[in-house]
């Protein structure tokens, strides 16, 4: 069942859509349906990477659409928000913070796919539904923090901010509310063992 969500203030609807070629209206557009894989997909697709634009002729030169946390990779989807190297671990470092090791998927698609059908407590669901979410917002801020306002990225903060973002949502969520910010961004293993 797709869960209703609040989005915090700084998710303003004109805050950011000028930069991030995202969809204009968050608090209507950015509910995580991650129950269905296919609306996740078909969001990520508007999120105008620079291989997306040097594909369609914005920018004219292979160097700029590299990735700008690795400059390595052309910043595709997968690479940006799953295999460049620094995103990766932030994955992992939030898998751990769930309590969880994993057998990475081998695509970001089947990343989405493997938490959609991830088998947890009805009671943790909504924690854990809301993670990718916010994994994926948060590096795509990050990003156009970077590209737009040069800004260096801090890795340790931005997973600081993905487990801050997933404690607002979940708290603010009436489904969430028995949780406190602490209990998600600190005590979230022992939510978990608790049962
Ligand atoms: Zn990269």
């Amino acid at each position: 069942m797709p869960i209703c969500w609040f989005p915090p203030s700084e998710f303003s609807p004109n805050a950011h859509s000028s930069k991030l070629s995202l969809p204009s209206s968050p608090s209507t557009e950015f509910l995580p349906k991650i129950d269905k894989t296919g609306s996740w997909l078909a969001y990520l697709g508007r999120i105008k990477t620079a291989e997306f634009l040097l594909r369609i002729g914005i920018i004219q030169s292979d160097l700029d659409a590299l990735c700008k946390f690795c400059n390595e990779s052309p910043e595709s989807i997968d690479h940006l928000l799953y295999f460049c190297q620094p995103v990766w671990d932030t994955w992992t470092n939030i898998l751990s913070w769930w309590g969880m090791q994993w057998a990475p998927p081998a695509t970001f698609a089947s990343l989405l796919h493997w938490w959609k059908t991830g088998i947890v407590k009805p009671k943790h669901k909504i924690i854990w539904e809301s993670i990718p979410f916010a994994v994926i917002w948060t590096v795509w801020n990050t990003r156009n923090k970077l590209v737009f306002e040069n800004k260096t990225v801090d890795w340790m903060e931005t997973t600081d901010l993905i487990k801050a973002r997933v404690a607002f949502w979940v708290t603010s969520n009436k489904d969430g509310s028995v949780y406190t910010m602490d209990d998600i961004m600190f005590r979230l293993h022992s939510i978990m063992k608790s049962g």
